[in-house]
């Protein structure tokens, strides 16, 4: 029995964390500066105040007088940027005829009809479906996206 995950109370790194994994396949890759065999300075950055790795993005300040200890690379904030979201729609677009994961994308697509409030019932929505189509993907955000594509692969997930 595994808890109903309650998607108001994660912090935003929460959530991008569980659509990386649960999703997007995201693994751990260590920063290309961590190893030993190549130069650690060669791709930090400094201003007055700190150096940072443009690779990995840890900072420190030169107040500090700590090292830059380089790290796994972050994953994209799938929940917080469309650029980011818009890649999880296209992963489960993808799954379409793939891998007999094509009830992924049948139930993605629902939810995101769901969420734009698509009433295919409606009269208007044959004659003007291009009003329809625009109406609905506007109420889209990042967040909307990724908990609709974690509700089509079966993650027990709480969203308002
Ligand atoms: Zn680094």
């Amino acid at each position: 029995m595994s808890d109903v995950i309650q998607w108001a109370a994660m912090t935003p790194e929460q959530r991008d964390r569980l659509v990386a994994e649960k999703i997007m396949s995201w693994q751990p890759v260590m920063c290309k500066a961590a190893d030993p065999d190549i130069n650690r300075y060669t791709w930090l950055e400094w201003n007055d105040d700190s150096q940072w790795c443009t690779w990995c993005g840890v900072r420190e300040t030169w107040a500090s007088g700590n090292e830059i200890e380089h790290r796994a690379l972050p994953h994209p904030a799938y929940t917080q940027s469309m650029d980011s979201a818009w890649q999880v729609l296209q992963e489960m677009v993808r799954r379409h005829n793939k891998d007999g994961r094509t009830k992924d994308f049948m139930q993605f697509a629902e939810n995101m009809l769901e969420v734009g409030g698509w009433d295919s019932s409606d009269a208007w929505s044959e004659i003007y479906p291009a009003h329809e189509i625009f109406t609905m993907a506007a109420k889209w955000t990042p967040g909307r996206i990724c908990i609709a594509a974690l509700k089509a692969v079966d993650v027990d997930l709480e969203a308002q």
